[in-house]
């Protein structure tokens, strides 16, 4: 069986790495690591920009009080940071990205008019993880995390939860990856929970009906909600037949309590409104390992690190490889030329097999402005013009999903 653990492949494709100097679980992004999250996080952005997202900007750092509100502090601290002590303050590395967002939330008056207010950013956590657990990007202690939340009326909240589930699964079909089951996940028993039951049967009731109104199976399972709520969890599992969540739904009716959050409702009373949680790619670190291991390291074509490679035959071609790359990355492909000096063709083109796009360019092509095009899984669509292989390329990129070849 192939060895398909996304540590081996990271470190093989050079994505990315660790330093005992920056410690364990802080892994730092190569360049073609970066390339995969940066079209990573725009794609997740331009897909909520697209649902009716606005995107923020909040601290990594928060005040001790701040996560006394949120509840974090009695409920979650054992996987944080200890406190700083800043001129007198205690500052805490943030575990989450929700007591931020309440706070934006309620810095201005909101009328029912400005919901559902759907509030996304890409921002930075921690968690204190002890070092016997870290590795690769599945256990780190410093997360980017894909999260929103819904800031909307009670009756809103089935409707924007379901539109969470829907954005997640074309973000799935996009991705190429498959959901191994979703997850009703319940309190259990034990003092981690916040105590209201009303609000947990209540919270619980609606993430029902969104489920039921989906028709997608699920099961629930008590001991896996968040400490202030019930929620979807959208499991995937790894080559090893291990699971674990990527994505999550949440309804939540106690943060808005502990911030007082209000609208103002049209009969100009005002109102508590509801939280929805949502992640569509969780972890953008945990995204990208678990995209490693599903496609081997044959991203699909928009996310592959390197999305061309031309093969010039010998080095009277070099130059002409150099414009067709040269005209490639001008319509914002990612594209290399892989010359003679790096070896045979066979040597140059089985170094490129995990690259979706390769082109040969021998002295016949070169002087009818053409290529001999090979895809990655084996088919030779021909010797096609320079102009219509890339527009081709740049199409099926555009498409995104994992299609390597499609009609002109
Ligand atoms: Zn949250």
């Amino acid at each position: 069986m192939r060895d398909l653990d996304h540590r081996r492949l990271g470190r093989e494709l050079g994505l990315f790495d660790t330093d005992p100097l920056m410690g364990a679980g802080l892994p730092y992004w190569l360049p073609d690591g970066a390339a995969v999250r940066h079209t990573l996080e725009e794609y997740v952005r331009e897909a909520e920009r697209a649902a009716g997202y606005r995107h923020v900007y909040s601290p990594v750092l928060g005040k001790r009080e701040l996560y006394e509100l949120s509840g974090h502090w009695d409920h979650y601290r054992d996987d944080m940071y200890p406190p700083m002590d800043v001129g007198g303050e205690q500052m805490l590395l943030r575990p989450s990205l929700c007591p931020h967002h309440a706070l934006i939330f309620r810095s201005r008056t909101r009328s029912h008019r400005d919901l559902p207010y759907r509030m996304a950013e890409l921002g930075g956590m921690y968690r204190s993880e002890r070092s016997g657990v870290l590795g690769g990007l599945t256990r780190v202690r410093a997360i980017q995390l894909n999260d929103a939340h819904i800031f909307c009326t009670p009756d809103q909240a089935v409707e924007e939860a379901a539109g969470a589930l829907a954005l997640i699964s074309r973000a799935y079909a996009d991705l190429g990856i498959r959901a191994s089951r979703h997850r009703l996940s319940l309190p259990g028993g034990g003092g981690k929970y916040v105590a209201d039951p009303a609000l947990w049967r209540r919270a619980t009731a609606l993430l029902r009906e969104v489920l039921d109104a989906s028709g997608v199976p699920y099961e629930a399972v008590e001991g896996e909600a968040a400490f202030y709520g019930p929620k979807i969890d959208v499991q995937i599992t790894d080559p090893a037949g291990r699971e674990s969540t990527l994505s999550t739904v949440q309804i939540d009716f106690h943060q808005p309590e502990r911030f007082g959050l209000r609208y103002t409702g049209p009969d100009g009373a005002r109102h508590r409104p509801v939280m929805v949680h949502r992640s569509v790619i969780g972890s953008v670190e945990r995204a990208v390992a678990h995209l490693l291991e599903e496609h081997g390291g044959a991203f699909p074509p928009w996310l592959a690190p390197l999305q061309l490679v031309v093969l010039p035959v010998g080095e009277e071609q070099e130059e002409h490889a150099h414009a067709v790359v040269r005209e490639a990355v001008a319509l914002g492909l990612r594209a290399e030329v892989s010359g003679p000096a790096e070896g045979s063709l066979g040597a140059r083109i089985r170094r490129s097999r995990l690259v979706p796009y390769q082109a040969v360019l021998g002295a016949r092509e070169a002087e009818d402005g053409m290529l001999a095009v090979r895809l990655r899984d084996g088919r030779r669509p021909g010797v096609l013009p320079v102009a219509e292989f890339l527009r081709r390329v740049e199409g099926r990129v555009r498409a995104r999903g994992t299609a390597l070849w499609g009609p002109a």
